[in-house]
Formats: C-alpha cells, structure tokens, sequence
C-alpha cells in the first residue's frame, strides 16, 4: 500500500516569516494524518527548516540541484551541500526549469543520477503542453521524459524516485486536469514503470499529482486509486489551504 505524500514548492516564494507559520500550522496536525509532507522552500531557507521539523515527520526538499559535485558554476547548488541542509527530497525537471532555464532531459537525468548517489531522493517531474495535449500527443511526451528521466538507473535506484505528473496547462493556471484525466496519465506513467524497473518497483513508487491543487480539488483528486499525492505550487504558500490539502491526503 502506498503511503500519500503532499510536498509543497514554493518556487521563488515564501520567507523566513511563513516558514515560521506554516510549521506551527501543521505540527499539531501531524499526529492525525498518515500523509509523508515535504516542504521544498528556496534553498536559503533549508537549514532552519530543517532545524525547525526536528521530531514533527516533516520533511525537507529542495528545488532544484546541479549534476556536478563542485565547480565554476555560479549560483547553483551541489546534492552535497544540500545533504548538509538536510534535504532527504529535491525536484527534478520542473516544467520551469525545462522551459525557462532550457533544462534537457539529459541534464535532468544526470541530476537524478547525482541525487540518487547523494541519499537524495528525486522527485522527477514530467508533464506536457496544452499544444501536446490538443494534439493528442500528451501520452508519447509524458512516457518520453520518464524514459529519459530514468534511463540507466538500476530498479533499486528507481524505487527510491517519486514521479510528478504535473500538465504544463494546469500549472500555476487555476485549470486543474480532471481526477480521471490525472488518473489516466498516473496509469500510463505506472504502466511504463514496470518495463523501466520491474513491477513490484512500479506498484511501489508514489505518483503525484501537480497543477492547481487546492482546497477544493484535493479530495477528489487523492482519492483517485493511481494517484499517490500531490506537488503543491500556489496553494502551498497558504498555511490554512496546505494543511488541509495534507488533511485530504489522511
Ligand atoms: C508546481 O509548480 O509544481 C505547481 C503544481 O504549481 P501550482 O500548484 O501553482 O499549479
């Protein structure tokens, strides 16, 4: 049986301040839920979430991480120094950072790669355009980026990933995929899982859902059989929404 996960990106969001808040709205709720929640704030702000989840199950992510163990790239950040923040989790292949930062999916392999050596674990994210969709291409898009995402991984290191299936179209939009569109992806996503691993890894790995989560969509959406969780933009950032999105996720 797979445990429900919520993890909360807060993008380029978010302060020193809510991360204060949100912690003393969800601690006490912790006790009453079997949901794994993960909180991946700006990199800056990992260590005193770290400090500051001590004893409550909470878990720390961070966003983004470079291959590359050390070097002459400035302003990115290696697993290394994330494992030292803490960082049990670390998105990988945002939509954002595909489009915005021209992230390929060999770069983003070799992150989860990095990620995986450094007791890391990834949460890889895969989705496609509102263009790919209407051009009924969505399913070949979506099992691409995980083939490439997960190639020459062994089944042990790809047990230890959780994939985000996150449409480009419902991201940050207000348009939310409808639970059976999300849980037909989740399928198709789990189906191609067992030939890259082996089925008994497939059936274990948690698929999340992500684009427009939010208070009023969660239940139904975790309540669908192939969807594991949810990755939570906007609504993370929100102390009384992100706790009860966790709630739904009991
Ligand atoms: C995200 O960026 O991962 C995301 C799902 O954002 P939002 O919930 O705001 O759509």
């Amino acid at each position: 049986m797979r445990a429900k996960l919520v993890a909360a990106n807060w993008k380029m969001n978010g302060s020193f301040s809510l991360l204060d808040k949100m912690l003393d709205v969800l601690r006490p709720n912790m006790g009453n839920t079997s949901c794994q929640v993960v909180i991946c704030p700006p990199h800056v702000l990992l260590s005193s979430l770290n400090n500051a989840v001590e004893g409550t199950g909470i878990e720390v992510g961070a966003q983004n991480v470079h291959s590359e163990l050390s070097g002459a790239f400035t302003g990115e950040t290696s697993a290394i120094l994330l494992k030292e923040c803490g960082a049990q989790w670390c998105i990988v292949g945002h939509s954002e950072r595909r489009m915005l930062f021209d992230e390929s999916d060999e770069f983003i392999r070799s992150k989860t790669e990095t990620l995986l050596n450094h007791g890391i674990r990834p949460i890889l994210c895969v989705g496609e355009s509102l263009e790919q969709r209407d051009s009924g291409t969505h399913e070949e898009v979506v099992v691409a980026q995980l083939r490439k995402g997960l190639s020459g991984l062994t089944a042990e290191d790809q047990s230890r990933c959780v994939v985000a299936y996150e449409p480009i179209w419902a991201i940050g939009t207000g348009k939310t995929a409808t639970p059976e569109q999300a849980n037909s992806m989740h399928t198709i996503i789990r189906k191609e899982l067992e030939s890259l691993a082996s089925p008994e890894v497939a059936a274990n790995i948690q698929i999340l859902y992500g684009g427009s989560v939010n208070v009023e969509n969660a239940e139904s959406l975790l309540s669908q059989s192939e969807i594991d969780g949810a990755l939570v933009g906007g609504a993370s950032l929100k102390t009384d929404d992100f706790s009860q999105i966790v709630a739904a996720g009991l």
